[in-house]
């Protein structure tokens, strides 16, 4: 690549623009015919439990921040829980490694209650941005940190902010791990390749529109500001499951306790739960049993 040093994009040569394309790709669909028990519908809900490291991964140590980032082990995580079991609903948590340190009951409760808990990175910090040798070194020592709190060893890796590097798909190979889930390219799982080579690793795809807080997050001294209500992030997420299920395909969707487990944001959960409930052939799952399940018949 060094050849197009201080060439602009409408300069590069095309195997220049093919390698960047075609260095992580969407490959196979792994699309089953059915799902468990001859499902129609996978629905596949998950929670990112940033807690207070969105603060800490930028080096910041705002109290008020991190007060937010609280919010989400004290209040959220619990709620969610609670509304989880009342539904029976098994769900895919995404722990940075920092968060499970600062909270090891929660995560112990986690799995005790039927839950998957994921890689989501050491401190939320942004894969892009790292040296090779540190991105392999935190992606390792947060899947032992979270085997060492839960009991559990991690199958896969949802990567902090959905940030990628160069380098993400190949340690998650490397480490055997089962999924990733992370990437937009397909609405249904599939293989990832690496500069054309098959990985064997799954993705199950993610999306800004199935995810919280896009609608929901706020910051005080930049223009983000949540506009949605929750009755509008509900009309959305319906949107999405409906069109799932009409494709026989999944309904994949991303939360975050300090986002979703506010007052009048949880009854948006409960009542999408509920929507969903009202049709027949739906199979809840965490993300490692949808993918598993994609894998063996798709
Ligand atoms: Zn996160």
């Amino acid at each position: 690549m060094n050849d197009t040093a201080g060439m602009e994009p409408w300069q590069w040569p095309e195997a220049h623009w093919r390698e960047i394309v075609n260095h992580v790709r969407a490959g196979r669909t792994l699309k089953p015919k059915a799902w468990k028990d001859g499902a129609r519908c996978a629905v596949a809900f998950s929670f990112d439990s940033d807690h207070e490291t969105n603060e800490l991964r930028d080096g910041g140590g705002s109290i008020s921040k991190l007060s937010q980032g609280q919010y989400g082990a004290r209040k959220g995580v619990p709620r969610i829980l609670d509304i989880l079991k009342r539904h029976a609903v098994p769900a895919s948590f995404y722990v940075p490694a920092v968060t499970a340190l600062l909270y090891p009951e929660e995560q112990r409760r986690v799995v005790a209650e039927g839950h998957e808990v994921g890689i989501h990175g050491w401190i939320h910090e942004r894969n892009s941005v790292l040296p090779l040798d540190a991105e392999r070194d935190l992606q390792m020592r947060s899947a032992d940190t979270l085997e060492k709190v839960t009991g559990v060893r991690p199958v896969g890796i949802r990567t902090p902010s959905w940030d990628f590097s160069p380098h993400t798909l190949a340690i998650t190979r490397d480490m055997g791990l089962l999924y990733d889930s992370s990437l937009m390219a397909d609405d249904d799982c599939h293989e990832l390749t690496l500069d054309g080579e098959a990985t064997g690793v799954v993705e199950l795809p993610v999306e800004w529109i199935r995810d919280d807080a896009v609608y929901f997050n706020m910051d005080r001294f930049s223009t983000l500001r949540p506009y949605t209500p929750p009755s509008g992030a509900l009309e959305i997420f319906k949107a999405e499951f409906d069109a799932a299920y009409a494709d026989g395909g999944i309904f994949q969707l991303t939360m975050h306790p300090h986002h979703v487990g506010h007052r009048s944001r949880i009854a948006m959960l409960e009542a999408l739960i509920r929507h969903i409930r009202t049709h027949d052939g739906i199979w809840f799952a965490t993300h490692a049993d949808v993918v598993r399940h994609a894998k063996a018949n798709g």
